[in-house]
């Protein structure tokens, strides 16, 4: 909190217009604020119509700096890397540092196109723009690596898939599926508590499956699944979206995926005492 203001005369609501526990004016317009992030993606941030899971926790910080108009929304993620299987940190931790760092770096440029939109009482407007960073730990990590050197199995054996379990721990296969770069980002959105938009072998194809995204101060986004391109086996039905948490390979970022920042702080500002209006607006 800054303390630059004089305090109001006794009696006196400091601010205009009243709301929230002090007046809705519990820091100061251009005052820096930060959290700690450690929220349960499933239910917080978006419900399915199907689960995969019920435990998607995005750990992290974030810290938020302001000027009258403008700002950042700054995220960084701890990693630690443990090597198993025939990987070895003399042949996969540059390549994996590199895939984590090079993550975080699109992940930042694709937020380039969006803004946190944030309208606190008696300030004005600000649109703040989200940075995405990593750090590499030896312990204590918000998400721990666990690289994993498999060999991958013979066609047409299905190949190993790198994943991502409870938001906070990773199993990345250097032999997996997909390219390390992309998938690498993928499982980086998992750590942000985002799912996955598709859902394979389904014995029937209606309703099709949906995800709601929680809005902040914006309406829930509610994305029905298209049917997917993989051939489905005989009597089951696939589906997914054209979303970077959808397909493989895919680089596509829709406002939704960045709904779960604005939700964070959001929940930073209440717990400063302010009740900011919180969006995902177009930069
Ligand atoms: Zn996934």
């Amino acid at each position: 909190m800054c303390g630059d203001a004089p305090p109001p005369p006794s009696g006196e609501i400091p601010g205009n217009p009243p709301g929230g526990s002090t007046g809705g004016t519990g820091l100061c317009c251009a005052c820096p604020a930060e959290g700690d992030l450690n929220t349960n993606g499933f239910s917080n941030y978006f419900s399915t119509s199907y689960s995969h899971s019920n435990l998607l926790t995005n750990k992290g910080k974030m810290k938020i700096t302001r000027t009258e108009e403008g700002g950042t929304v700054a995220i960084v993620k701890s990693f630690s890397l443990a090597y198993t299987a025939g990987a070895t940190e003399a042949a996969n931790k540059a390549t994996i540092t590199s895939a984590i760092t090079s993550a975080m770096a699109t992940w930042q440029s694709s937020a380039s196109n969006y803004r946190i939109q944030v309208e606190q009482p008696g300030c004005k407007t600000q649109k703040l723009t989200m940075t995405y960073a990593s750090t590499i730990v030896a312990s204590g990590a918000d998400v721990a690596v666990s690289v994993d050197g498999t060999a991958a199995p013979t066609p047409p054996t299905p190949g190993l898939r790198s994943f991502v379990q409870g938001g906070t721990a990773m199993t990345f296969y250097t032999n997996g599926v997909g390219d390390i770069p992309w998938t690498m980002v993928h499982e980086i959105g998992h750590t942000f508590g985002l799912p996955d938009e598709y859902i394979y072998d389904l014995t029937s194809a209606t309703p099709a499956p949906t995800v709601t995204f929680k809005g902040a101060s914006l309406p829930d986004k509610t994305v029905t699944l298209s049917t997917s391109a993989i051939a489905a086996a005989t009597g089951k039905f696939n589906f997914d979206a054209d979303c970077v948490m959808g397909r493989n390979g895919n680089g596509k970022y829709p406002e939704y995926v960045f709904y779960w920042v604005a939700i964070e702080v959001q929940k930073i500002f209440t717990a400063a005492g302010v009740n900011a209006v919180v969006k995902v607006v177009a930069a």
